[in-house]
């Protein structure tokens, strides 16, 4: 499967079959916090950015072989067995409205496998009228939102020059009024970042009325070194937001297989993301959550060399 990856565990979505649509890391934004690394082909053009019929037949291949199941498994490099999925979710290496063609993907999607499909976006493009329209089958858009005012929305996500907050308001409020499924709206909050502006941003996801506003922190590890919010201050910030969760952790459901296959490759030398991902076999946001996993034990750490984020096993 080249379009296709995991299923992942999520936090939000249970065990999440994520389809990729964007060559690594073309994004609309350039995030702080982001876990992919910085953006390298930061870009509002709107491309068919891979192959949809290929998306669409590696998707249907999935029904094709009597379930909906993707023989990635355990280990998912090579490893044997099929895994259940939840949800199709469109995320990956960048920000997916950015596809141009959305539309035929989520239909031919849902005519496929008989499950429901999210969408994970930073939901700046939906002030664009055509990127509205094609989404409005999807089941489930979760789109983010981390600042209220232009200074905020520039340090945080470190948006494209002809990106404002008001377009991204703008459209997620469009987006509210013209689309029938449920809308989540995650906020990611990051300490001396975007904190102070929580009281401004929950005012914004109010104007916006999305059935979820789901409160989040740094817990990957993130391009630059930023600061998560403890879970004392998490709860402060439900003060603000009202009927509003913060997301709980993940339970560390991983494949014990790979966590080793991955804690040997960085015994053996330092990796980038990228490197993790092609000498696994595994998709880059499928190691982020070992990464993690690792990270909170102490048995890795991060080290920058010529501008590139590289992990290594702690020693003894
Ligand atoms: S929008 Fe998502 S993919 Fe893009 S830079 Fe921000 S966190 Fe990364």
């Amino acid at each position: 499967m080249k379009h296709l990856f995991g299923p992942v565990p999520s936090r939000r979505l249970g065990l999440s079959l994520g389809v990729d649509l964007l060559p690594f890391k073309t994004c609309t934004l350039d995030c702080v916090y982001c876990q992919l690394g910085p953006t390298t082909c930061l870009t509002l053009a709107r491309e068919e950015r891979v192959s949809t019929a290929e998306v669409l037949e590696e998707i249907r291949s999935l029904s094709e072989k009597g379930s909906d199941r993707v023989g990635h498994g355990d280990g998912g490099a090579g490893a044997a067995g099929a895994v259940e999925f939840d949800y199709l979710t469109l995320a990956g290496s960048g920000e997916p409205l950015l596809h141009r063609g959305l539309d035929e993907i989520i239909r031919g999607a849902k005519e496929a496998v008989d499950k429901p499909v999210a969408l994970l976006t930073n939901g700046t493009l939906f002030f664009r009228e055509e990127v509205r329209r094609e989404v409005l089958e999807a089941d489930l858009i979760i789109p983010s939102l981390d600042a209220a005012t232009a200074p905020t929305f520039k340090r945080i996500n470190r948006p494209h020059p002809d990106l404002s907050i008001d377009d991204l308001l703008e459209g997620l409020v469009r987006l509210r009024e013209e689309f029938s499924g449920e809308i989540w709206l995650e906020v990611m909050l990051v300490k001396g970042i975007n904190d102070g502006e929580a009281p401004l941003i929950a005012e914004a996801a109010e104007r916006i009325g999305a059935e979820r506003v789901q409160l989040n922190t740094v817990v990957r590890p993130p391009a630059d070194p930023v600061q998560p919010l403890s879970p004392e201050e998490m709860e402060e910030m439900l003060e603000f937001f009202s009927g509003a969760e913060v997301i709980a952790d993940w339970g560390r459901d991983l494949s014990k297989t790979t966590e080793v296959l991955i804690r040997d490759l960085l015994t053996r030398r330092p990796c980038t993301l990228e490197e993790l991902s092609s000498l696994s076999g595994l998709h880059r946001n499928e190691i982020l959550k070992y990464l993690e996993v690792l990270e909170a034990a102490d048995e890795i750490r991060r080290l920058r060399h010529e501008g590139r984020l590289y992990f290594r096993a702690r020693e003894g």
